[in-house]
């Protein structure tokens, strides 16, 4: 039986709220308390752990240096899924684990994790024929556990156009229709973190792990610093964890340890079309001329399509589109669709994200193992890397499963299979179907249309209501009203810091709605200004640092940008 949050509140050890109102009290505790756990890195992996660790009685922190769900957490494709193409490469350990734990996931965010059929369209001379189409995605439906109408779907020609009828219909053979789930990556990050400390757990956005604190030789806790005030301090803790994601290996660093295996970062871009400039009816799955398989997926208002997957060396901390990602992808999108003609001007926003793989010597990034990988350091310090968002949960078992073993105290098993990631929960999809459907009216009556009612349903769950209804208290014109809503909910109870964390990671804005930015920014800004006491050189950095992502989202630069030397 999973536990709502309501009833999960009976384990509750924090009075702290998720609030970056209550930042000054989470610092205390970090300053003034042992732990028995400090996590570094607040991206998927970081926070599955905490919640793990928490819900199993363990004294967790985790620090996160800049926002949650700022580095690989919220440049994904976004899907929650088995990952087809490692059948290909044999990896059937992991497609069996991703396949078992899309359903897992789904089960514990239903608003979050959508099911999403995906169409892979069979063309000629293309990655799939027919029969290897049709065997490799029924061995993916038995290791995943795959039943009833979900299972695998063989189209014709006909069928398959019917249901894309964008596809090139002279190179067309058929299709196949199989099931995926598909995930705000951000919001389910920052949901995994915001129930782990409805357990406990003690965490902090915009606080970096600078070094480490030894005792006899062995890792005892982490130095920091305050990003937003500058203040150095140390936390305690028996067992330190870096899920650092592409940046593991400088932390590696930091502890003397990078030795032996060592990270291989690959880029991936997504490009955001307007739905209308790529009007498509399904998520397809489709070959690209040289051979790999890319995806191509409608949203609300937007389809967006990625990913590329090229070698890395630049920024790490500033992670941007070239020239050439977008021509690659937009000559992808006209290969697989022919009838429709995208230009650079076509492009609303992108995302760019970094893969922090495992390098194996003489191996394509594509070819790159995306299975995960825990170094335990001489003194101490356990690192985690690799794998995938959809395999969060996992990871984190894995992970707390051996500070267990060190801590030797007798804390629960892993609990989180029945730990429903959002307050007051949906429990299903038709649950989650009901509540669009019950909103609409709600948010026409208040200004809104229906595209709103899914939006806020598929971003907060049940907790859009609350946001509705603080939308009352605003007598702008809706949109602005409920960007303000929006905002007051993300200070209160998801530790909104900047404009950043606002209109990326908590509202998905800059990526599925650029346009309401504009719209809204002005509100926006003076309300966080207000609650965040922003002083006037703050607030330049921040609307500065706003400028700077909206021109990153829409423009395209000759190459990376360089590595950083400090
Ligand atoms: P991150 O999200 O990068 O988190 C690490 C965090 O550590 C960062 O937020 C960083 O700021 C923080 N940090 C680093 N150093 C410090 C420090 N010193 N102090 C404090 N904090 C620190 N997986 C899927 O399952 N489905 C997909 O569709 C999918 N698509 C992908 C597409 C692309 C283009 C890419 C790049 C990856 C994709 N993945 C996908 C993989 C998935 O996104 C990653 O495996 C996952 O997000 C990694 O999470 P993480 O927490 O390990 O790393």
């Amino acid at each position: 039986m999973i536990k709502t949050l309501n009833q999960q509140m009976g384990h509750t050890q924090n009075s702290l709220h998720f609030s970056a109102l209550e930042r000054a009290q989470y610092l205390e505790k970090l300053k003034t308390e042992t732990f028995d756990l400090v996590v570094i890195g607040g991206g998927a992996t970081g926070c599955g752990i905490a919640l793990d660790a928490a819900s199993r009685g363990m004294k967790i922190a985790l620090v996160e240096k800049e926002d949650f769900a700022s580095g690989t957490s919220s440049k994904s494709t976004k899907l929650i899924h088995g990952g087809l193409r490692y059948l290909k490469q044999f990896e059937f350990g992991l497609v069996r684990e991703s396949g078992s734990e899309r359903a897992i996931v789904h089960r514990l965010a239903p608003h979050l994790v959508l099911p999403e059929k995906m169409l892979l369209p069979i063309i000629e001379d293309g990655t799939y024929g027919k029969l290897a189409a049709s065997f490799g995605l029924f061995v993916y439906d038995v290791m995943a556990g795959v039943s009833g109408d979900d299972r695998r779907k063989m189209l014709d020609k006909a069928e398959t156009l019917a249901k894309e009828p964008l596809l090139d219909e002279s190179i067309l053979k058929g299709g196949c229709l199989y099931a995926e789930y598909r995930t705000d990556d951000a919001r389910l990050t920052i949901e995994v973190m915001k129930t782990a400390v409805s357990y406990g757990a003690i965490a902090l956005n915009y606080c970096a792990a600078t070094g480490f604190v030894y005792e006899n030789e062995t890792v005892k806790g982490i130095q920091c610093v305050d990003n937003l005030t500058g203040n150095n301090f140390e936390i305690k803790a028996h067992q330190v964890v870096s899920a650092g994601g592409p940046w593991v290996d400088k932390l590696r660093k930091a502890n003397d340890s990078l030795k032996g295996k060592r990270l291989h970062l690959t880029k991936g871009v997504h490009l955001v079309f307007p739905h209308e400039k790529l009007p498509l009816r399904h998520s397809v799955y489709f070959d690209v001329p040289d051979g790999r398989m890319i995806f191509a997926i409608p949203r609300g208002k937007i389809t967006y399509v990625g990913t590329t997957d090229t070698e890395y060396k630049g920024d790490l901390d500033r992670v941007v589109a070239t020239k050439a990602d977008a021509e690659y992808l937009l000559n992808a999108v006209t290969h697989a669709f022919p009838s429709i003609q995208l230009s650079e001007a076509d492009i609303v926003s992108n995302w760019a994200g970094l893969r922090p793989l495992i390098h194996e010597d003489g191996k394509s990034p594509s070819e790159l193992s995306r299975k995960d990988e825990i170094f335990e350091s001489p003194t101490g310090l356990i690192s985690i890397a690799g794998g995938k968002l959809t395999g969060y949960r996992k990871m984190a078992q894995r992970i707390v499963d051996l500070v267990d073993k060190r801590l030797e105290e007798n804390f629960k098993d892993c609990q989180t299979e029945d730990i429903y990631l959002t307050t007051n929960s949906l429990e299903s999809s038709k649950d989650v179907q009901d509540h669009i459907s019950n909103l609409e009216k709600t948010v026409k009556n208040q200004g809104l249309d229906a595209y709103h009612a899914w939006y806020l349903t598929t971003t907060y769950g049940k907790e859009a209501e609350v946001i509705l209804n603080k939308m009352k208290d605003f007598s702008d014109a809706s949109e602005i009203a409920l960007a303000r809503a929006e905002a007051w909910f993300g200070v209160n109870f998801e530790m909104v810091n900047s404009l950043e964390d606002f209109f990326v990671r908590r509202t998905g804005r800059l990526y599925f709605d650029i346009k309401s930015i504009a719209i809204v920014r002005k509100a926006v800004v003076a309300d966080l200004q207000n609650y965040l006491n922003w002083t006037a050189e703050h607030l330049a950095s921040e609307q500065q640092r706003l400028d700077d992502l909206l021109f990153d989202a829409m423009n395209y630069y000759q190459k990376e940008l360089p590595a950083q030397t400090v």
